[in-house]
């Protein structure tokens, strides 16, 4: 008798998402490796072994469990579709709403030209049965309910309250806040300059993540940054692992350092789990509850807990909801028209003596991982005011992070770091030196001076910074703070700022620019 076929994403490697079957005799599973989607873009090299890897230990473990899977290997994930329909003879394909937008419109021209020859059904990929806390549903009501004509930016302040008070999350029993505010935010930008951090647990890689090391090696399209070592969980036991690790070692000062850097420490006190929860091996209500537990068994203060919340709560699920609203848009707008190729340093860091851009670009190379700071006020923020363009920038973090995919890495750069798409923000993230020299420990071993603006040892954030605000301030002065920062510049002499343009066109026009010829391809699946 013919029976459905459920494919399982390469990131919905859970057995509670609705499409894995509750029972293994239900129907048949299958994963896909898609040849197109291996070459999209010259992925770091260990993003792709923990693809690979999690992919087939999942199969494995389902396999354990009485269920019929196979891996198919094909040109598209539609064409490996098309295979273990004809392979199995299947009834229906039941998966999960998928979470690209280039493998959701693959989907529906498939469905279009009938190409399976049998229905597709999708479940929504969050709320029961899927990955996220909200349907995609859900958040589009709330979407349109609170996008006004005036002004129809949406606001993550906004909709972060809403999950809290939909939740019950850290709210009280009059359903106010517990501690008396939504966010304490203020209370978690500490540096940690006399700190160090507790070492982050790294996972041994077994035989079949060797054996996808080795295939990696021998990739057939570029690729970037190193294999080895490689540290990542690639199971839900070891996601899990990492969880544990994370509440016993960090929990308590996650808050205090959320924002803070310094050389030589990649993980600080940060979670590490983005690259788990985006694979499903963790689910974020889990993970949120476990941030309950903590906070109400006094192991994580009050604002740590808030923090982590509303970056999984908050952030993450807003970043998913205004993918889904923006796109395809999102890929193509640039709200401040920059349009200056990546510089090469990007991908090769020895290219800059930048020490906080150098120190990030190393890093992401040999771990595959940056934390928020250094993705949004380092790497996003040059970028951001060197007038870089955001398509390209977009493409370097989308290739190069552990954690990413397009749902969550588009927004953040499109919208956090470059203001290229101004859906969600009210001002863009611009900092001169004095902001990284805070916060991080970069500036002390630099060979640029972060107080100067001028002169060939002046740090290059300063003068780029200037430009940056003089050439966008009929934009910029809308906003209260910027509007005030802009008189700082009208108080200058015309010499100084004169002279401080200067520097910033000669720093534009000396950067190293990417010279790889790789090409991308957004859409492929
Ligand atoms: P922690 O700092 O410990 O935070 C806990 C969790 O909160 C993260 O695991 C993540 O799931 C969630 N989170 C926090 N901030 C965000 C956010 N802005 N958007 C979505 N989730 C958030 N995150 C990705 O998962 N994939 C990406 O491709 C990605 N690209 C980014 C690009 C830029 C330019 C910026 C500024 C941020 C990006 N982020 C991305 C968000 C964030 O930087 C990472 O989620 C975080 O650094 C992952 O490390 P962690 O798990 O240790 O996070
Ligand atoms: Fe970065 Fe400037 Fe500090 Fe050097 S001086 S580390 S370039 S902010």
């Amino acid at each position: 008798m013919a029976r459905p076929l459920y494919f399982v994403g390469p990131w919905d490697l859970n057995r509670d998402l609705a499409c894995v079957p509750p029972d293994p005799q239900a129907g048949s599973v299958v994963l896909v490796e898609s040849e197109a989607k291996g070459r999209a873009l010259p992925w770091h090299k260990q993003k792709l072994v923990l693809v690979l890897s999690a992919m087939r230990h999942f199969a494995h473990e389902l396999e354990e469990a009485g269920y019929h899977v196979s891996i198919v290997r094909a040109k598209t994930y539609a064409e490996g579709l098309q295979k273990a329909v004809k392979k199995q003879r299947a009834s229906e394909i039941i998966a999960l709403m998928p979470r690209e937008y280039g493998l959701s419109r693959s989907f529906a021209q498939a469905v279009e030209q009938n190409t399976w020859g049998v229905p597709l059904t999708l479940h929504d990929d969050g709320g029961d049965g899927g990955h996220y806390l909200l349907t995609r549903e859900a958040f589009a009501e709330w979407a349109q309910r609170t996008q006004k004509k005036s002004d129809p930016r949406w606001r993550m302040d906004t909709f972060y309250r809403w999950m809290r008070q939909r939740t019950g999350w850290l709210m009280d029993d009059k359903g106010k806040p517990e501690g008396g505010k939504y966010s304490f935010d203020a209370e978690n930008r500490k540096p940690a300059k006399n700190e160090s951090p507790p070492s982050a647990p790294s996972f041994e890689p077994d035989a079949i993540t060797r054996k996808a090391m080795a295939q990696v090696k021998k990739w057939p399209s570029p690729t970037w940054g190193e294999l080895e070592p490689f540290r990542w969980p690639v199971t839900r036991a070891e996601a899990l692992q990492a969880l544990d690790a994370f509440f016993a070692q960090r929990a308590e000062k996650f808050g205090d350092y959320q924002d803070a850097m310094l050389g030589g420490e990649p993980f600080m006190w940060h979670t590490l789990i983005s690259s788990s929860l985006n694979l499903s091996l963790l689910h974020p209500q889990e993970v949120c509850e476990r941030v309950l537990e903590a906070q109400a068994n006094g192991t994580m203060p009050l604002a740590a807990a808030e923090g982590l919340l509303r970056q999984i709560m908050g952030w993450r699920e807003f970043m998913r909801g205004i993918y889904w609203q923006r796109v395809p848009q999102m890929r193509i707008t640039n709200t401040l028209k920059a349009h200056h190729p990546l510089p090469k340093f990007y991908w090769e860091p020895a290219e800059t003596d930048m020490n906080c851009v150098r120190t990030s670009v190393q890093q992401v190379h040999d771990t595959d991982y940056g934390h928020h700071i250094q993705r949004l006020m380092v790497l996003g923020n040059f970028a951001l005011i060197a007038g870089v363009d955001p398509h390209a920038l977009s493409h370097w973090f989308w290739a190069g992070f552990v954690d990413a995919y397009e749902w969550v890495e588009l927004p953040n750069v499109m919208g956090m770091a470059t203001f290229a798409d101004t859906s969600f923000t009210t001002k863009p993230y611009a900092a001169a030196a004095a902001y990284i020299d805070r916060m991080s420990d970069y500036c002390k071993s630099c060979p640029y001076n972060p107080k100067e603006r001028v002169g060939s040892d002046a740090c290059p954030f300063n003068a780029l910074f200037w430009a940056f605000m003089h050439r966008h301030r009929t934009r910029l002065e809308k906003n209260i703070r910027l509007k005030m920062l802009l008189r700082t510049w009208d108080k200058w002499d015309k010499k100084q700022r004169d002279a401080i343009l200067r520097r910033a066109r000669q720093l534009v026009k000396n950067l190293p620019v990417d010279d790889t010829g790789w090409t991308y391809e957004d859409d492929a699946a």
